[in-house]
């Protein structure tokens, strides 16, 4: 009886809440692990109209469940700012590129192909053969931003023009650049395409989730994204797994070349099989929780000669 009494007394003044912190710092508190996956959300709508790649934290906050005095405030605003400071937005367009330069962007390869088509009917193939689409991708959306088709179109038509009046001209050679982007390849096997669009949970190495899961040496990047989404290979190479295998799930192995692997796990549909050769951008699986997964999400690794290397290095 005495005991009943007790835990009526301790639920009346205290409260299982969840204490947030970041790099050891207390910013607030939570009543539910998923109130923060639904403010990174509310931040995220707010990019309405851009394509975003990913959304990566500087810092993953962490959570410890506590029962804390109900009077206690959670601190929302607080906690809100902290946040928000912590939230990285990539985003990602297709680039049309003469001789390797980017001249414009748009927003999906579709429209960027059907310029490419009509540019190429118009003008003779001498001028338009050094044209190409990249998928691009930037923290500053500035600097990749779209513009709609006609506009693209006008850009890229008075660029080929310009190469036809300054043929008759002067002959020059032209000089394939290298790409600016330190973080895309991988002992010489570039990843052209980032395999999935979502948040990132957890990161290669010994970190924690935020809520708390996940292994202490964790080999892979985690992809927070919803049931079905498309999964694409990172770069071209031969599938070499694709099944069941243990806490990974539904896994697909991508060899790529040059000792360079990439590992899909927890996919809830397999789209390739054992043999296979894939493109960057193919769609080998859609994002599922299979194996030892809390949630929907991608367990991506990358491999250097069968040692799992951290894939921030290269990508994302
Ligand atoms: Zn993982």
């Amino acid at each position: 009886m005495g005991f009943i009494l007790i835990c009526i007394a301790i639920y009346i003044k205290y409260k299982p809440k969840y204490q947030v912190s970041i790099n050891k710092d207390i910013i607030g508190y939570v009543n539910s692990a998923k109130d923060i996956d639904e403010y990174i959300n509310n931040e995220v709508k707010k990019e309405e109209g851009k394509n975003i790649a990913f959304i990566d934290l500087k810092n993953i906050p962490t959570l410890k469940l506590e029962l804390v005095n109900r009077s206690l405030e959670n601190k929302q605003e607080e906690l809100e700012t902290e946040l928000s400071k912590q939230i990285i937005i990539e985003y990602t367009n297709y680039a049309i590129s003469i001789d390797g330069k980017n001249k414009t962007y748009v927003a999906s390869k579709e429209e960027a192909q059907k310029i490419v088509d009509e540019i190429e009917k118009e003008y003779d193939e001498k001028y338009t053969k050094n044209l190409g689409i990249t998928q691009v991708y930037s923290d500053n959306y500035e600097q990749i931003s779209a513009v709609n088709k006609k506009e693209a179109k006008t850009i890229i038509s008075k660029e080929i023009k310009n190469i036809k009046q300054s043929d008759n001209k002067v002959k020059t050679t032209s000089i394939k650049l290298a790409s600016t982007k330190k973080k895309d390849s991988v002992n010489g096997i570039k990843f052209a395409v980032k395999p999935v669009t979502g948040i990132i949970t957890s990161r290669y190495g010994g970190r924690s989730s935020p809520g708390g899961f996940g292994s202490t040496n964790h080999k892979g990047l985690d992809i927070a994204a919803s049931l079905g989404t498309p999964i694409y290979g990172a770069a071209s190479g031969t599938v070499t797994y694709s099944g069941n295998k243990g806490e990974l799930g539904n896994l697909v192995i991508i060899n790529h070349g040059n000792g360079v692997e990439t590992y899909y796990g927890h996919c809830s549909k397999l789209n390739v099989s054992v043999g296979q050769k894939v493109k960057a951008g193919d769609n080998i699986a859609l994002v599922g929780k299979t194996g030892s997964a809390t949630g929907y999400h991608l367990h991506f690794e990358v491999h250097l000669n069968k040692v799992a290397v951290n894939p921030q290095n290269y990508i994302y």
